[in-house]
């Protein structure tokens, strides 16, 4: 069999995991939840940690992979895997995931910005059927977007290219955790779904309960 990839998805609530085939097929995926209690290092041996178990079962090692693919959210340097800025989790600014992971593991390590890494795989595998352009857009904790153009990933100044969960949507609307207001992912997001628009319709049936009841 050939050497399996390791792929880690690192979200504000969650960090998904899965071995994945050269072929692409994901042998084994699963979730552990994100330590935002946590320093950086302290969440990569968590996931380090969690991994090796995975391995073992198989009878593996770090040593039997080919390397590691980590989709990181918010401001990354994909050529040296450093993280400026996860603004949904908490303290993680000026990160060098990449070396923390090579550290720990001895592996090649791959980081990129969390939504043009999922524009990647889906143009890969996925959705995106390997078209020449294409967007991807993610929702989670977040809302970000993956450019794929000319069959290159669009990565522009520290992989926002296609960040489009900060673009102001309402100066005036909730505070984002990027710390502006109004961002697209403040009523967009799966958090900000789960909150905000529910308290607004809410309030908007109570009222209009009110008129009908006079
Ligand atoms: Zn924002």
């Amino acid at each position: 069999m050939s050497q399996i990839r390791i792929g880690v998805d690192i979200g504000g609530t969650s960090i998904k995991i899965g071995l994945v085939e050269d072929t692409g097929a994901i042998l084994e995926k699963w979730e552990i939840p994100t330590n935002q209690a946590g320093t950086s290092e302290i969440i990569v041996n968590e996931i380090c940690d969690s991994i090796g178990a995975k391995l073992e079962k198989y009878g593996w090692t770090f040593r039997d992979a080919a390397g590691i693919g980590v989709g990181a959210p918010g401001f990354v340097d994909g050529k040296t895997g450093f993280v400026y800025e996860a603004v949904n989790i908490a303290g993680w600014r000026n990160v060098p995931l990449g070396e923390l992971f090579t550290k720990r593991t001895g592996l090649p390590v791959f980081v990129e910005n969390d939504a043009n890494a999922a524009a990647l795989g889906e143009n890969w595998v996925g959705a995106g059927n390997q078209a020449e352009n294409m967007v991807a857009v993610t929702l989670g904790t977040g809302v970000g977007g993956g450019i794929i153009a000319n069959g290159k990933i669009l990565d522009g100044v520290n992989g926002t290219a296609g960040e489009i969960g900060h673009i102001t949507i309402d100066p005036h609307g909730y505070p984002c955790n990027c710390g502006r207001r109004g961002c697209l992912e403040t009523i967009t997001s799966a958090t900000g779904m789960q909150g905000r628009p529910w308290k607004i319709l809410r309030r908007t049936r109570i009222a209009a309960w009110r008129s009908i009841i006079g």
